[in-house]
């Protein structure tokens, strides 16, 4: 047996195309054929900060078994031919789509390399170089390589020993694409109440929004994010869907484990692009700007940090705007490289409270004589009562500690503002450890 990782990205178009759906398609393929798979499909999700994304900067691994060598190349002969085939349709001067092939156990260097692009930029030289050292093969029906950063960290991240989710996802078949999606909410309202945790960011309350149906032209009706594959699929069951799906493809993903934080020891380390967790010291009171967005300084004992809680994260920024200066806190998010009027920012996703600072209010002492709250008596002069007339020129303002509204522990945004690789709170704890490489559903499903 010879296991064989097919890598697959920047297949998308803004014509409608996308390469969970010409993984699907390929899958689909190479199931029909009798092939194996050892995995479910894996969709890789990389930094959400690299600039050239389309969307939710999203690659596929397709993972399976075959019995020689002749079988590989019918295997890599028909992912190269689809290829081509769907790309035809969705002419994109912008996409780069690359498809790569690797047999064998993943080494080390791809696995680096996968983790890299997860929460920094990796360059296209660094990829070449590790295609040439690791016998990967590689395809891509243009001249321009980009997709290939996005293949090889597919096949690179392999979720053997890393937490992972589940997502099945439904595609349209190709009359409905840019259509309103007709997927009946209340029915999404109803699965999420029946599966609770077993699923994951299905329905907002906050916003009243259904999640899992993307915007948008490309081909997915809808995603439905979970724990696991088993769940997945009586939950769509469950839904009420009033168009033709064309397929069902269940992925394991690393969406919502928090894989793109990169934990640094110092917020000098932190550059452009990057994802982050950082420990510092609130420098300055949160202040809510033009546009909603609330900014404050972050520190460390070497290197400052702009964070901000853009508009769109709703009511955190209401939990934001309740620290002071003093307070230890952690900041996890993607750093925005600095623009006009503005540093590196770290674009807040989840805050750690870990140790609240002591706040005062000072208040005009109380008259030791009748107990009234003085008045200052001028400038230096101490304070005096206007109810006794007592005056005491030494009087002092008095410290009263301040009730602090936020305490210690972790805070996040709605759902709505979640990306994909944000891991909820809800999460914590539930992490998983290992892949037992049981695959117990079909990795995909054709419906029409
Ligand atoms: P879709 O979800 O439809 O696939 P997308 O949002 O995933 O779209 P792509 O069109 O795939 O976006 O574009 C992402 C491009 O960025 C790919 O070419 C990929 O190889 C590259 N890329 C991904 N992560 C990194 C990274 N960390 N450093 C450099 N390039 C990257």
């Amino acid at each position: 047996m010879i296991s064989i990782h097919i890598g697959v990205d920047d297949v998308d178009s803004i014509h409608g195309g996308c390469t969970t759906h010409f993984a699907a398609k390929l899958a689909f393929e190479l199931k029909k054929r009798g092939f194996s798979f050892i995995d479910y499909l894996n969709l890789v999700r990389l930094n959400p900060a690299v600039p050239f994304k389309t969307r939710g900067n999203g690659a596929v691994a397709l993972r399976l078994a075959v019995e020689s060598e002749s079988e590989y190349y019918v295997v890599w002969e028909l992912a190269k031919h689809m290829l081509n085939e769907y790309i035809s349709e969705l002419k994109d001067p912008k996409h780069q789509p690359v498809i790569a092939v690797f047999r064998g156990s993943v080494g080390e260097r791809v696995q680096k390399l996968a983790v890299k692009a997860m929460s920094d930029i990796v360059t296209l030289d660094l990829a070449l170089k590790a295609v040439e050292k690791e016998g990967v093969e590689f395809y891509s029906p243009k001249s321009e390589l980009r997709g290939l950063i996005g293949a090889l960290a597919a096949i690179g991240y392999t979720m053997q020993n890393t937490d992972y989710t589940f997502e099945l996802i439904a595609y349209r078949v190709r009359e409905y694409w840019g259509k309103p999606r007709l997927v009946d909410a209340e029915s999404v309202i109803r699965v999420d109440k029946v599966f609770k945790d077993k699923l994951l960011l299905n329905y907002d309350y906050e916003s009243n929004r259904v999640l899992i149906t993307p915007r948008g032209p490309d081909p997915v009706l809808l995603g439905l994010r979970g724990e696991e594959p088993g769940v997945l699929i009586e939950a769509f069951k469950l839904l009420v869907i009033h168009e033709p799906v064309e397929y069902i493809a269940i992925y394991r993903t690393n969406q919502h484990t928090d894989s793109h934080l990169k934990r640094l020891n110092s917020i000098c380390d932190a550059h452009p692009y990057m994802c982050v967790s950082v420990v510092g010291v609130v420098k300055t009171k949160p202040e809510r700007l033009r546009g909603g967005h609330v900014f404050f300084e972050l520190c460390d004992s070497a290197c400052c940090i702009t964070v901000a809680a853009y508009e769109p994260t709703k009511s955190f920024r209401d939990v934001v705007e309740k620290l002071e200066p003093g307070d230890l806190i952690e900041a996890c998010g993607c750093i925005r490289p600095p623009g006009p009027g503005h540093g590196p920012t770290l674009n807040l996703e989840k805050l750690r409270v870990i140790e609240l600072a002591r706040v005062f209010r000072y208040e005009n002492p109380r008259c030791p004589v009748c107990g009234a709250r003085m008045e200052s008596a001028g400038r230096d002069k101490g304070y005096r009562c206007k109810k006794c007339s007592f005056r005491d020129p030494n009087a002092r303002k008095v410290a009263v500690p301040v009730r602090r509204e936020i305490k210690p522990g972790w805070y996040q945004p709605p759902y709505s503002a979640f990306k994909h690789l944000m891991k909820p709170i809800e999460r914590f704890g539930r992490e998983k450890k290992f892949f037992n490489g049981q695959v117990e559903y079909d990795v995909v499903v054709k419906l029409a």
